[in-house]
């Protein structure tokens, strides 16, 4: 009951100015219980809390990433804080974000239609360079499986999206999503949000 609450940004120093850290605005998009909060959470703290909306209770959290290439980027992950129930999300939640990771759950089928729902959403409102990661979420639950990597994989490809199927429980993949967003916005030259 006492554990410390994350709440908006952690760091401030080195924002602006010569040698700043680049910052990379990422929204997280996808039906509510698909796992947003729990693999935010994996991949800033190293845990695992299927309570995790209690714990989270953040607008965004930002997390440090050395490269390969050994420059280090700021990812602001942005979570949906329950807006993810509307149609549609407020446009401050899209400004300035130049990546979206749009999450579904492999064992519910729904969840992968709506996840096509946001992907539409975003191509609306989000400015044309964003870069799009589609996330498959619960790799772990393969018994309960309802949506085939192959499905997964063949609509982001037809939509210019990276994918990548993961487990925020077993940790499988998830640093991965945030490397992958990091090296293709590296790749393309576009420029993060400083
Ligand atoms: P959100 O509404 O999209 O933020 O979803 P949450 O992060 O709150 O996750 C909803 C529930 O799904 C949690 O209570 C977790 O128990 C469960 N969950 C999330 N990620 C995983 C996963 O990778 N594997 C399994 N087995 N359960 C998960």
């Amino acid at each position: 009951a006492d554990k410390p609450e994350i709440r908006g940004v952690t760091q401030r120093e080195g924002e602006t100015g010569p040698g700043a850290i680049p910052r990379i605005k990422l929204v997280l998009l996808g039906d509510s219980g698909v796992g947003k909060s729990c693999l935010v959470l994996r991949y800033v703290r190293g845990q695992f809390d299927p309570s995790s909306k209690v714990t989270v209770g953040a607008a965004f959290m930002s997390h440090s990433v050395h490269l390969q290439d050994g420059t280090t980027v700021k990812f602001e992950i942005w979570d949906t804080a329950g807006q993810e129930r509307y149609a549609s999300l407020a446009p401050l939640y899209y400004r300035g974000a130049s990546a979206a990771c749009v999450v579904y759950d492999i064992t519910n089928a729904e969840s992968f239609q709506k996840a096509k729902h946001w992907v539409s959403e975003l191509q609306k409102n989000a400015s044309g360079a964003i870069v799009i990661i589609l996330v498959g979420n619960k790799s772990d639950l393969t018994e309960q499986r309802e949506v085939t990597t192959e499905s997964g994989q063949e609509y982001a490809e037809r939509n210019s999206m990276l994918f990548m199927e993961t487990s925020a429980k077993t940790a499988a993949n998830v640093a991965a999503i945030f490397e992958a967003v990091a090296l293709k916005l590296a790749g393309s030259g576009a420029p993060a949000q400083l």
